[in-house]
């Protein structure tokens, strides 16, 4: 006999594609969902829907927009832009709030064992803007580990012919630790204590 019936093992099935959620959670939210009105499961639903259509990508910074460009390239000081791997690493430093530049999403890092190379990240795209926008200063942050490591000297070799300064983040966030988990304060300290490359 099979665990479930088949109307609770889809969802739950669903709900396991979500990061960190095992099956004794998917279990538990697929059994939520069933005690659920018609109409709050019709409002989870959609919801997913609405994001998954009407969130696209800033054609100038990367990061998730619901309008192009997004809010955050329209209303900032362009002169200062901030490279993060992921939109997730946006969220992150936003929070800290006395960040008033701009950000450039990589949407990766390079990473020759996975096969990732210059062509495969946003690094076209950031030369194309700091040879266009003016650009004074990148503040790489990537996370600390070998591979982000890598991706800011790269950046540093690609963008100082083009006469702009190049930063890194300082190590406050411990090494091989990711970026969105680091604290506000240490992720201020990490910016405001950022070297030059
Ligand atoms: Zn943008």
């Amino acid at each position: 006999m099979k665990d479930f019936i088949e109307p609770i093992a889809r969802p739950i099935g669903a709900f396991q594609k979500l990061p960190g959620v095992g099956q004794k959670t998917a279990q538990r939210y697929a059994l939520k969902v069933i005690n659920m009105s018609e109409r709050e499961v019709k409002d989870f639903a959609d919801s997913l829907l609405y994001a998954k259509n009407n969130v696209k990508y800033c054609s100038v910074c990367g990061n998730y927009t619901d309008r192009d460009p997004c809010e955050i390239c329209g209303t900032r000081d362009r002169s200062v832009v901030c490279v993060v791997k992921d939109p997730k690493d946006v969220m992150a430093i936003e929070r800290i709030r006395d960040y008033n530049g701009v950000y450039h999403v990589l949407h990766g890092v390079l990473s020759p064992m996975e096969g990732v190379g210059p062509n495969d990240i946003r690094l076209k795209e950031l030369v194309a803007r700091v040879g266009a926008d003016n650009v004074k200063e990148v503040i790489v942050a990537t996370n600390p580990d070998v591979e982000g490591e890598a991706t800011a000297m790269y950046i540093a070799r690609l963008l100082k012919p083009l006469g702009v300064k190049v930063s890194r983040i300082a190590q406050g966030i411990s090494i091989g630790s990711d970026l969105e988990y680091a604290d506000e304060v240490t992720l201020s300290k990490a910016i405001e204590n950022r070297r030059e490359l």
